[in-house]
């Protein structure tokens, strides 16, 4: 018999998570304007809001805490988290931020101006945001096989090579600064890039002579899944696989809330001095001195700790093997899920989900809201809402999918969680015909609405 998936860890400390009414809930997504976001962490049971800054630190990363070098310049834990990145990313030269948007405008300052393209697979929201914020624009470059939902395509987060040559033929070089290549591409599902995609890339944007970025917050899920599934990987080391990443590319930012496994930190890498430079006075104004740029000591060391623990091939097994287990009891139901399923998360087709809700009605808002209603899960939007208006029209950007995406945080729940999860989210798919209304704004901000945005049911 074949030993049953366990996982590669086990627990040291617990939290406690309470359970509430229906009654309880109505009340108080009512109070939050029906904006998960809104809602206090003690009004929820499992929270699949995001896998970013979530995950549960190791007795080892605790352990480096305790160890960090305060010193303003030059702390030991800033060449243990530089030694760290050299090691994984092959980058020499790197600067701390607090986060990875931090990462992305100091980054932006030094590359973007006013009226630039920026080609991607599919930019995050952040990116995005920095990028449009810059009155530049952002463009995907997304592969189809991204929208066929439930056809198996090892490799949805690919860029698609025409598109993106297209864009470098349309505008002269001048104006593309950089190319954006997100590993794990979050917009398309948590989907991976292929190498040899990667490598494609990089050889167009040589013609071009444009540099490469990638937004790397989930870099080591994506080495996972180029072992699993890209010709002459299946024997390699996961962190032999990200230097050969990494070697695609001129440099990189990182989210550490993600596969870094830490709960706040993050960092430009770069492979060319003069980058480096330039980049050095925008984290010097916005988040620091270079050798810390937004991070204590102790922060700094964690993160090299993360670094390594988060590309450990038994962790990546057991993390991706969860999501998968979660995708698997929606997918034997008929519930429509991004296929195969992500490295972080379960993408909900929310248009297939509730056929009867209008487009207008934000309809991955208001399967969120449901799941929610029914059960105390937590999970988020990404469709209507995370798409925002277009900047010059004003007018709402309808996305292709509407996604409901149940994000699992690193090393918390088990796998009974994911059982309650994917029962209340079967229960809802039983009276799925019975919502037919959905929900219509109140209150919006200017930029990246969906944290703040208020609805009312329609
Ligand atoms: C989370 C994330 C970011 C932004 O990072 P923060 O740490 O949340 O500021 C950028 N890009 C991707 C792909 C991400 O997942």
């Amino acid at each position: 018999m074949d030993l049953p998936f366990a996982e590669s860890y086990k627990i040291k400390a617990v939290e406690s998570i309470k359970k509430s009414t229906r009654e309880e809930r109505e009340q108080w997504i009512k109070s939050a304007g029906y904006n998960l976001f809104n809602l206090k962490s003690n009004q929820v049971f499992i929270d699949l809001l995001t896998d970013s800054g979530t995950g549960a630190m190791s007795d080892k990363q605790w352990a480096a805490l305790m160890m960090g070098d305060e010193s303003y310049a030059g702390a030991s834990s800033y060449y243990n988290l530089k030694n760290t990145i050299r090691d994984i990313t092959g980058f020499d030269y790197f600067l701390p931020t607090h986060q990875g948007r931090a990462a992305e405008n100091v980054l932006f300052s030094a590359l973007i101006k006013e009226g630039d393209i920026i080609p991607g697979n599919a930019h995050f929201d952040t990116t995005k945001g920095h990028i449009e914020y810059r009155k530049a624009s952002a463009i995907d470059c997304t592969v189809d096989e991204a929208n066929h939902t439930e056809e198996y395509f090892p490799f949805k987060g690919n860029l698609d090579l025409e598109k993106l040559e297209a864009v470098l033929k349309k505008y002269p070089k001048s104006q593309i600064p950089l190319i954006i290549v997100t590993v794990t591409c979050n917009s398309t599902g948590g989907q991976p890039v292929s190498m040899e995609n990667m490598k494609a890339v990089k050889e167009m944007a040589d013609r071009y002579g444009i540099p490469v970025f990638f937004d790397a917050a989930r870099f080591a899920e994506n080495a996972y899944f180029i072992r699993e599934r890209e010709k002459g990987y299946e024997n390699k080391e996961i962190r032999e696989i990200t230097r050969e990443m990494f070697s695609y590319a001129d440099g990189m930012t990182m989210s550490s809330k993600k596969d870094a496994i830490v709960n706040m930190g993050g960092f430009i890498g770069f492979r060319h001095k003069d980058d480096f430079e330039k980049a050095s006075q925008f984290n010097i104004l916005f988040e620091g001195y270079i050798t810390y740029g937004g991070m204590s000591g102790r922060d700094m060391n964690a993160l090299a700790q993360g670094l390594y623990e988060g590309t450990e091939y038994d962790y990546l097994n057991t993390r991706i093997s969860q999501v998968a287990y979660l995708g698997e009891q929606l997918r034997e139901k008929g519930i429509a899920v991004q296929y195969p399923y992500g490295g972080h998360a379960i993408f909900v087709d929310a248009k297939a989900f509730l056929p009867k809700v209008a487009k207008e009605e934000y309809v991955a808002q208001t399967l969120a809201v449901e799941l929610y209603l029914e059960s105390g899960v937590r999970s988020v939007e990404i469709g209507t809402l995370l798409a925002d208006r277009d900047p010059n029209t004003g007018e709402n950007r309808y996305p292709e999918k509407e996604w409901l995406r149940l994000a699992i945080p690193r090393r918390v729940y088990t796998n009974n969680h994911m059982d309650y999860i994917a029962a209340a989210l079967i229960n809802v798919f039983e009276r799925r015909e019975s919502i037919t209304k959905g929900l219509r704004i109140v209150k919006e901000a200017a930029l990246l609405r969906h944290f703040t945005v208020e609805l009312d049911k329609i």
